[in-house]
């Protein structure tokens, strides 16, 4: 059966104590043995059970059982937020002296985190992960991991996810992508060689924006008796969880960013209808995109959808639609205070994959700090508007993108 059918049915599966069909909301942090024994044996690792509320929980391992589904995995471990996913694993599996490699187009927070390893003597290049070659070109022998995202906000760029997993497979590299942009229910990266697949589960995968959440999956891909950074006492475990092991022990346990059983509740409600949502939030999104593309109130539109976008038979190939993230230039003629101030079926929001479309300036906002030059070799432009789309009806989202454009021609 596809996920999408094993997924309305796995917390029946699993087996829940008086038939609930959804997994009941356990917000229970300690749990009794009647043996003493039984407690050796968990916190041993010799029999599965639950020990504090930290380290697991019977609600986000209803989700985390979810994900493992979705992202067609092996083992997925939930967390607080999609930084405390990513900041989990680094901590986890990185050591100074190690050299890691990652995309320059990323997630904001993503990058600072990575440049606070790089001051814990964490050697990190930064580089342009459309092109393979790039990539390529910095790996050496302390190289431990390449991580990348599918869609690149706010710009669009699409990584060369199949020639970059091509490329770990045979280095042996660690292949880490976070595929919150794209969501299982457009791209799966365990097909293309990665080994870890983040989710911010705060965006698409929830969708209502009403809880926080992150999830690391294990794809089974990777060969963890090769991964140098296993500490001796994770070695007793089976190599294929030796990774996740870690991350759940050096990561979630010791850093402590444990995703609560109502947020984990809130997300799994979500995810039953992330299939449908990213069908037409894709379809909602390029409608919208043409629409801007061919009104002359817009100076230009980054969508992976459009034709014209450089990666958009990339894209085209690995996920089928184009999700929901876009960013535009307005025309000169057109004020951006007063272009965004006009519309009414869009939020001014920083946040992004919720079911409203929100927008925000990316200038002066999400990229106020790094000053005017950087943005400018980013391609930041004064006029950029980032897009979120969401499930309005699209027709009443292209009419009032249109009444605040003419509202806001100077
Ligand atoms: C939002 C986001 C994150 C971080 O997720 P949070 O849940 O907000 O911590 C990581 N990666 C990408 C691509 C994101 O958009």
């Amino acid at each position: 059966m596809k996920p999408q059918t094993r997924l309305l049915h796995v917390d029946r599966d699993a087996g829940s104590p008086n038939g609930e069909l959804h997994a009941p909301v356990s917000r229970n942090i300690a749990y009794h043995y009647d043996r003493c024994a039984d407690i050796e044996q968990v916190f041993q690792g010799r029999m599965k059970g639950y020990t504090y509320g930290r380290q697991a929980n019977p609600t986000v391992a209803a989700l985390e059982r979810k994900i493992t589904l979705l992202e067609e995995g092996t083992d997925t471990a939930a967390f607080a937020t999609g930084m405390g996913a990513i900041s989990a694993m680094l901590f986890a599996l990185l050591k100074a002296g190690d050299h890691v490699v990652a995309s320059s187009f990323l997630f904001g927070n993503t990058r600072s985190l990575f440049e606070s390893f790089g001051r814990f003597g964490v050697d990190v290049s930064f580089v342009d992960a459309t092109d393979v070659g790039q990539v390529a070109a910095v790996v050496n022998d302390r190289t431990r991991l390449v991580f990348v995202e599918t869609i690149a906000n706010p710009r669009t760029q699409v990584a060369d996810l199949k020639a970059i997993g091509a490329l770990c497979g045979e280095a042996g590299l660690l292949y880490v992508v976070d595929n919150t942009m794209t969501t299982p229910s457009l791209f799966k990266p365990a097909t293309l060689g990665a080994g870890f697949v983040v989710n911010s589960l705060s965006k698409y995968m929830a969708g209502h924006g009403a809880c926080l959440g992150g999830s690391l999956t294990d794809t089974g891909r990777f060969d963890w008796s090769r991964f140098d950074n296993i500490l001796d006492v994770y070695r007793s475990q089976p190599a294929p969880s030796q990774g996740l092991h870690q991350v759940r022990k050096k990561g979630l346990r010791d850093m402590g960013s444990t995703l609560s059983p109502d947020s984990a509740n809130l997300v799994a409600l979500g995810l039953e209808t992330l299939n449908l949502r990213m069908e037409r939030i894709s379809t909602n999104a390029l409608a919208l995109a043409r629409f801007l593309s061919a009104h002359d109130g817009i100076h230009k539109v980054h969508y992976p959808g459009l034709s014209e976008h450089r990666e958009h038979a990339r894209a085209a190939e690995l996920f089928g639609a184009f999700s929901g993230l876009m960013s535009f230039e307005l025309a000169e003629h057109v004020d951006l205070h007063r272009f965004i101030d006009g519309l009414q079926a869009f939020a001014c929001s920083s946040n992004l994959g919720d079911n409203r479309s929100l927008l925000i300036p990316v200038a002066s906002t999400i990229f106020h700090e790094m000053g005017p030059q950087k943005r400018r070799e980013m391609g930041i432009a004064d006029q950029l508007i980032r897009l979120s789309v969401g499930l309005e009806a699209v027709d009443d989202l292209c009419e009032d993108v249109g009444k605040a454009i003419e509202l806001a021609t100077v």
